[in-house]
């Protein structure tokens, strides 16, 4: 765990869910057997991506709204090297939503850990597209006009390979979930949703509100490796209970990058293969 810790003071307010995330990331890593230097951990801007140097490893913190395509493309470049991305509920469901949309549809090989908070906690408390409708922020008053966008609905629609749903105080859990999420890169995109407490801003899904609701849904017997429907309305039944764990996994859907023709059977990565190529001879003929 101290390979993991930087001498960066983390600035994250008083009881915030980031720490546990964090925390069962390190742990996870550290349990799977990873050293820094064999990780890459890539960020998008939010109060999570303040911990892009609080945290050793390969990092990258990029644009808001981003970290997918950067993310992705670290990976087709080095396919051996586990990548990890993280972002924001604001960034994944409204600047960076295609690239989330395309992320599970295109079946890339990374793990993406969503810090769900249900608002832009940087930027002091504006409403996400995942905030709860009627919930006073501090851009939104009077709540927002529009319905709560049902992430897990739009996840399920996309067929994913492997979804999986944890909470920022539950960390011995978060921990198992990162291991399997990190290991089913070699099958395509893992998507983690951990619903997160931001005591600061959202006073409605608070660390309280999710320790009485959360349940782990594969100690009650959920069998992850059900019909898609059955993960989907079982992600979807949040009235009472919301249940968390491995909700699908398949490993039978080839990722993006074994789905490369000009990849098949190469024993090496691309970033092994880069050499310096003399293109004057080729450029003579737009001369
Ligand atoms: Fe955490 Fe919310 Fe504070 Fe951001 S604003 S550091 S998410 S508690
Ligand atoms: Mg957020």
């Amino acid at each position: 765990m101290n390979d993991y810790s930087c001498a960066t003071q983390c600035t994250w307010c008083d009881g915030c869910g980031d720490y546990g995330i964090w925390t069962a990331m390190k742990r996870a890593l550290v349990e799977l057997g990873h050293a820094p230097h064999q990780v890459c951990l890539c960020f998008d801007v939010g109060c999570h991506g303040n911990g892009s140097d609080k945290l050793q490893g390969y990092r990258f913190h990029g644009l808001h709204g981003r970290v997918i395509p950067f993310a992705s493309g670290a990976k087709l470049a080095h396919h051996t090297m586990p990548v990890i991305a993280f972002g924001g509920d604001g960034a994944s469901f409204s600047e960076g939503i295609g690239h989330f949309v395309h992320g599970i549809r295109s079946n890339y090989p990374i793990t993406f850990v969503l810090h769900n908070n249900c608002n832009y906690g940087l930027t002091l408390g504006q409403a996400s597209s995942l905030t709860w409708q009627d919930q006073p922020m501090n851009s939104s008053p009077n709540g927002i006009p529009e319905h709560t966008l049902n992430s897990m609905d739009l996840v399920f629609a996309l067929e994913p390979t492997f979804v999986a749903r944890g909470f920022s105080g539950n960390i011995p859990q978060l921990t198992e979930i990162f291991k399997t999420a990190i290991q089913h890169q070699k099958h395509g995109f893992a998507f983690v949703d951990v619903l997160q407490a931001c005591p600061t801003y959202n006073h409605f899904a608070t660390h309280q509100y999710l320790l009485e609701r959360c349940y782990d849904a594969n100690v009650e017997g959920h069998d992850p490796h059900c019909e898609a429907q059955k993960a989907r309305a079982l992600a979807l039944d949040t009235a009472k209970r919301i249940a968390t764990g491995i909700l699908y996994q398949r490993e039978d859907v080839p990722s993006f990058y074994d789905r490369l023709i000009p990849r098949k059977d190469k024993k090496t990565t691309l970033v092994e293969e880069v050499k310096k190529v003399d293109v004057v001879e080729f450029m003579k003929e737009f001369i």
